[in-house]
């Protein structure tokens, strides 16, 4: 297992720059004063859910950050056998396999991972007008099949397609916590969302291991617990829709707290000269043609991640109206025309920028 011990800057591999500066004078004198060993950053990387997953423990010594990264990785492998659309034994793949045959003739109980990923799923999708929908399976098995052979779905393969998709098909219990999925050859995905929980749950489970706090660093979806000791928040830097490469110059302070980023920077299939998303719009039935992307911070990692989704459906004066009426959330949505890069910020996006020491 690769163990670094970082002394101040965090380089992410992926979306983002980490900056944490030196604790200030007064902390560092306090901190001298108390008899157990401060607790350091310690950084591990494992290819976890279809890339490197990244994970800082803070602890006061490497046996125990090593402990909770433990806890943490065996967190991850838990969630995706419970919500990855690529295992064929997930709980989630299985779930929508029951309606090869038809629509479900009963409801069935599932997980509380599961069940919490597709509430706040059938959530985002009322508030967003079904821009956001985790039945868009079949649409996105098009999607991969178009990257395949790099060629359009026809018109008469969506329309064939159509009938399986729509999240008022899903019925949910909220007092037993069952699914009955209504319609034929259902394919729930929940990767729209399903990042920004893992990124959550990672760190709380790296907690309940022993870190003093840990940062869990998805690829595009970062979660935090509280600041590094002596420190105000967690810095992490936005990166560039235009030129992935690049940074924007932002960086958000975050708390307890997630940012996600989403958008058609890495994943997208060109046809006949066209860029197609990796984002679905459920309308059309395939990827998004507009140049859009966003970086959404939220209390939680399910929402911010489920808002970078939907955001970009919805298309920038929508998307930061949906951001601006979720409590707690701010982001910023950027669009590119041409040469043209227009930014929009949420309301509350200046509250979360930071200029790191
Ligand atoms: P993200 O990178 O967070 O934007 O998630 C993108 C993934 O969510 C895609 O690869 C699909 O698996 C899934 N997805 C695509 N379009 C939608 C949509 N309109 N609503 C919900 N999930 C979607
Ligand atoms: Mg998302």
């Amino acid at each position: 297992m690769p163990v670094t011990r970082l002394a101040g800057v965090f380089v992410a591999t992926a979306a983002f720059v980490i900056g944490c500066s030196e604790p200030a004078a007064a902390n560092r004198a306090a901190a001298a004063q108390v008899t157990t060993a401060p607790a350091t950053p310690f950084e591990f990387v494992r290819e976890k859910m279809g890339g490197p997953f990244r994970i800082v423990i803070y602890a006061t010594d490497r046996e125990a950050a090593e402990r909770a990264g433990e806890a943490a990785f065996a967190r991850i492998d838990q969630l995706d056998a419970i919500l990855s659309d690529y295992r064929s034994d997930s709980e989630i793949v299985k779930l929508s396999q029951r309606t090869a045959a038809g629509p479900m003739t009963e409801p069935v109980a599932v997980s509380d991972d599961l069940w919490r990923v597709l509430a706040r799923g059938q959530a985002i999708a009322e508030q967003s007008g079904g821009a956001f929908d985790v039945t868009v399976g079949p649409f996105v098995r098009l999607w991969r099949r178009s990257r395949e052979l790099h060629e359009l779905p026809t018109r008469e393969r969506i329309e064939a397609t159509r009938p399986s998709v729509g999240y008022q098909h899903v019925r949910l219990d909220p007092h037993k916590h069952t699914v009955q999925l209504l319609a034929p050859r259902m394919r729930l995905d929940v990767a729209g969302l399903a990042s920004g929980y893992v990124a959550d749950q990672v760190v709380a489970a790296a907690l309940a291991a022993g870190a003093v706090t840990a940062l869990a660093d998805a690829g595009g979806e970062i979660s935090v617990g509280d600041p590094p000791p002596g420190e105000d928040h967690w810095t992490v830097a936005i990166q560039s829709l235009k030129n992935p490469e690049e940074m924007t110059g932002q960086y958000v302070k975050l708390r307890r707290a997630c940012v996600t980023s989403s958008g058609d920077t890495r994943r997208f299939v060109e046809i006949d000269g066209r860029r197609y998303s990796h984002i679905i719009d459920p309308k059309t039935g395939v990827g998004l043609t507009r140049r859009i992307g966003a970086t959404v911070v939220c209390p939680d990692g399910m929402t911010a991640d489920a808002l970078d989704t939907a955001v970009c459906v919805l298309g920038a004066e929508r998307g930061i109206e949906l951001i601006d009426k979720t409590p707690g959330a701010a982001g910023r949505i950027t669009t590119i025309d041409g040469e043209k890069v227009t930014v929009y910020e949420s309301k509350r996006f200046r509250d979360v920028l930071v200029n790191p020491k």
